[in-house]
């Protein structure tokens, strides 16, 4: 049988690109190397709580896919606030009359805020953002206020990369509205809802999945994909998408020689971000968390110095890090809840002792984000990156390519016909879950006004 299309990974970008296939009447086909859908976004269950191992924070334009898709009801969403704070100052999204308080509690007089709130909205409602080259520079022309400066840099920790080295549109990914991350939610039964959907829309338009499935290559013949060769076995398809990365399909599941040099040459630029390492805890209610507030996010004193001791390979002083409680939002009344705690390691080689000493001083200053966390954790289970490899299957960066000033994205469509990547890796901008899935539906659109 001939496939319109062969996705290998059911990941975000590549069942939304078999999602919108099957309901267009396209026979698709996902082949997933683990035993479930959802790669970098999923929920586990771990010390009887539900986890989320990767991405817990979805913004509202997530929900515009899912209401084309039919799915939205089912998605469930729980919105959250986000808190976070460097020092004494502290910030809390989505904004609101309290953000006036925030910005005050800055130092920020009255003239000042209305300002800076004049030069963020002409940044974002006119994308003047986009005639400025990098992060840091944008950061400059916004305010000089310290707390303000880094609490901006927040994209740094997602992008996994130096805030000087980020595009200017980092900002309106993070602060603004391409994404619609500044009115965050979580589906109410956890980030694995996201793929399940999607999975659950291929199958319900006679699409198959087939987990624990991993192709050994991909077939290219005179410049064009023909299929997949499984277990040595060619599977034939009219088109290929990789939901993999861009860098894997090229290298692991393709050879280099079938692609242009120039093409070859660009992939130079991507860069993979920092890794993670997540502390899974189950903690008593005794601590003191904010009703709805999901994402507490605690801020070095600078966050270009803490890139700068992280690129060296060791872990600075105050580095930063985020505590997820969806419990938090869900409203949850049990007696234990989760909450996940994550950070960046350094490049290079790092001991798991290392990181194990890291995490646990981490879980003593996240005190100053929840109170009472630490002497109330019951259980807990650190993941390195080298575990998110061995258990989860992927490296722990939130985004595989660090988008740098210096590169442009790749399309969706490779220079190999009928060769198409979807997922973080390309565009739209952004290595985030909304990005994957959009770029997931460019890929079926490209590929039924091809026909
Ligand atoms: C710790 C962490 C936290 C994050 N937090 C957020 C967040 O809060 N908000 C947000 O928007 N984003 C977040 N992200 C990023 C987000 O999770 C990803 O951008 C998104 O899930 C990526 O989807 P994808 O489809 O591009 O790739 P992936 O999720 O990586 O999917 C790729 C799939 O392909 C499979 N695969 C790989 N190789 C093969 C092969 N050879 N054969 C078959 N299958 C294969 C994998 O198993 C996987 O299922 C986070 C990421 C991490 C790691």
């Amino acid at each position: 049988m001939k496939y319109d299309a062969i996705i290998i990974g059911a990941g975000l970008g590549g069942l939304s690109a078999g999602a919108y296939l099957a309901r267009a009447g396209k026979r698709a086909l996902v082949l997933e190397k683990m035993s479930g859908p959802g790669g970098r976004c999923r929920s586990v269950e771990l010390m009887g709580h539900r986890f989320d191992i990767g991405a817990d924070y979805f913004g509202k334009k997530i929900l515009d896919i899912y209401a084309e898709l039919g799915k939205k009801k089912e998605l469930d969403p729980v919105w959250f606030r986000v808190i976070a704070k460097r020092g004494n100052s502290s910030m809390s999204i989505p904004p609101g009359l309290h953000t006036f308080r925030d910005f005050r509690g800055m130092g920020m007089n009255a003239g000042e805020i209305g300002k800076l709130g004049l030069r963020m909205g002409g940044q974002i409602m006119f994308n003047r953002y986009r005639k400025i080259s990098g992060y840091g520079e944008l950061v400059n022309r916004l305010t000089q206020n310290g707390s303000l400066r880094e609490i901006f840099s927040v994209g740094a920790f997602f992008s996994g990369n130096n805030p000087e080295n980020m595009p200017s549109h980092w900002f309106n990914l993070v602060f603004g509205r391409t994404y619609g991350y500044d009115r965050p939610f979580i589906p109410r039964a956890g980030s694995g809802r996201l793929p399940e959907l999607l999975a659950s829309v291929i199958r319900e338009n006679g699409g198959g999945i087939v987990y624990n499935a991993q192709p050994d290559r991909i077939i290219i013949r005179d410049g064009r994909a023909r299929g997949v060769l499984l277990e040595g076995r060619e599977m034939e398809a009219e088109n290929v998408i990789s939901g993999t990365g861009i860098l894997h399909t090229v290298y692991s599941l393709a050879d280099r020689k079938d692609f242009p040099p120039g093409f070859i040459d660009t992939l130079g630029y991507y860069k993979e971000g920092f890794s993670m390492a997540s502390v899974f805890t189950v903690f008593r209610r005794d601590a003191k968390i904010t009703p709805g507030a999901h994402i507490y996010a605690m801020f070095p004193a600078s966050v270009s110095g803490m890139f700068r001791t992280l690129k060296d390979g060791a872990f600075p002083e105050d580095n930063m890090f985020v505590v997820s409680v969806p419990d938090a939002a869900y409203g949850t009344r049990d007696e234990h809840l989760a909450g996940t705690i994550k950070f960046l390691v350094p490049k290079g080689a790092v001991s798991r002792e290392a990181i194990e000493a890291e995490a646990g001083r981490i879980t003593g200053r996240a005190d100053s984000l929840i109170e009472g966390f630490s002497e109330n954790v019951v259980d807990s289970r650190l993941c390195t990156p080298a575990d998110y490899a061995a258990r989860f299957g992927f490296t722990s960066s939130i985004s595989p390519v660090a988008e740098s000033v210096n590169y442009e994205k790749m399309p969706v469509a490779t220079p190999v016909r009928g060769l198409y990547c979807a997922g973080s890796t390309v565009l739209p901008v952004g290595g985030c879950t909304a990005s994957s899935i959009l770029s997931g539906r460019a890929v079926a659109r490209h590929i039924l006004k091809d026909k």
